[in-house]
């Protein structure tokens, strides 16, 4: 039995939704060993030379925790790790992901506050700020913010969420979600004061679903001495002292940490700085075959473009669902769907972990000619375009 989607025996499937995303050959042989012992002397070698390495991409020096969860129980860790019964958060609603955790929140006892958007620009700083100022008697405890906003392809600027918390002044944590963004656009913990980066394996660190992350300030560590929420799996009082020997409490993914131990040197080999510039001229070349098709990109603020992901929209009265199942069925490529109140109004195209040129070209010829089949009205040459693109620009 294969566990391929469509037609395995025509070539490779084209996953190109923006995650769980292509899994590098290298790290699916990394998976493929003996579990070992994760008790035994050689784990704790393993064990602390991943929680070393993965520092790096998160920006930081401090401790990253990891867990064997999707995304949203490193959301969760975040929340009941830092919080109390009632507390006021301030969350900003950038699309579905912002709205997944703010439920979270409300489920959890918490009470969110919400700065609303459009769902096509990302975080309202100023926004932030005169909630924050207006906030004198410092109620709100923490400000949540999702940096890449995988519903919408829309990406929060945390260096100056940063910077608006500081010039009002309030000493709420920074919660930041990067789940969809980190290994693809750049990100920076520690110079940018974030007290917990929430994030997962299956997107940016080309890795399986199964890992998810929580890097942790001082501040956060001490916020989580008085909090009171109720914890006990994600509790990180006891990963913490158990990571310092490279173990863990309970028992950890063990041969997710050989993939992750491989996709960190692989990201490392290329350098960072590199990771991200190639992550910018893929969403500069799929954006450019958008506006040759005559589409549009969901995203209206250049400055929030994304470099993950980017969602199209459908011209009116078009199926962007139709469109996605005539593509898979011809192509045997799928596409992300529109979530929340933008189903079936557009799809996302993802263009982050282990991709090049040539796959990205593989994408749009993909969409292109999936645009024709599914009789959606749109001008030819958007592969052209990306052509011209990415010949011109090393
Ligand atoms: C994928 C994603 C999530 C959810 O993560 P799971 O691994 O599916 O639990 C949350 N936030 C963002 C921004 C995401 O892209």
């Amino acid at each position: 039995m294969a566990y391929f989607t469509t037609r395995p025996e025509n070539g490779r499937h084209f996953l190109q939704i923006p995650g769980p995303t292509n899994v590098p050959d290298r790290v699916l042989r990394a998976l493929d060993n003996p579990t070992m012992d994760h008790r035994g002397p050689d784990f704790g070698i393993l064990g602390k030379r991943v929680l070393e390495k993965v520092k790096p991409v998160f920006g930081t020096t401090g401790p990253v925790v990891i867990y064997p969860a999707s995304g949203t129980g490193a959301w969760e860790a975040a929340l009941v790790n830092t919080l109390s019964p009632g507390d006021t958060v301030l969350m900003c609603e950038t699309g579905w992901f912002a709205h997944l955790w703010q439920e979270m929140a409300e489920r959890l006892g918490l009470q969110p506050r919400l700065l609303e958007t459009d769902w096509r620009r990302a975080a309202d700083v100023p926004a932030i700020e005169a909630a924050l100022r207006a906030d004198k008697g410092h109620e709100i405890k923490a400000v949540c913010v999702v940096h890449n906003e995988t519903s919408t392809g829309c990406t929060s600027r945390i260096d100056e969420v940063r910077r608006a918390m500081d010039a009002a002044g309030h000493p709420a944590l920074l919660l930041v979600d990067t789940i969809s963004s980190l290994g693809s656009i750049e990100y920076r913990h520690d110079e940018w004061g974030v007290d917990v980066t929430i994030s997962g394996s299956q997107k940016g660190l080309m890795l399986p679903p199964g890992l998810s992350f929580n890097a942790v300030s001082e501040k956060a560590v001490r916020a989580s001495e008085t909090a009171r929420l109720p914890r006990s799996f994600w509790d990180w009082k006891p990963m913490l002292a158990a990571n310092a020997t490279g173990y863990f409490p309970y028992t950890p993914a063990t041969n997710m940490l050989y993939a992750l131990d491989t996709a960190l040197d692989m990201l490392m080999a290329e350098g960072l700085p590199n990771v991200f510039a190639r992550h910018d001229r893929h969403a500069e070349a799929t954006r450019r075959a958008v506006r040759a098709w005559g589409l549009e990109v969901q995203c209206a603020e250049p400055r929030h473009y994304s470099s993950a992901l980017t969602a199209v929209r459908l011209p009116e009265g078009h199926s962007a669902n139709a469109l996605r199942a005539a593509i898979l069925e011809r192509f045997d490529m799928s596409l992300g769907n529109g979530l929340g109140r933008l189903n079936d109004r557009v799809f996302r195209i993802g263009h982050l972990g282990a991709f090049n040129d040539l796959s990205l070209l593989g994408t749009l010829g993909g969409v292109e000619m999936g645009l024709r089949v599914a009789g959606v009205p749109h001008e030819a040459g958007g592969v052209k375009a990306a052509m011209d693109y990415l010949s011109g620009n090393a």
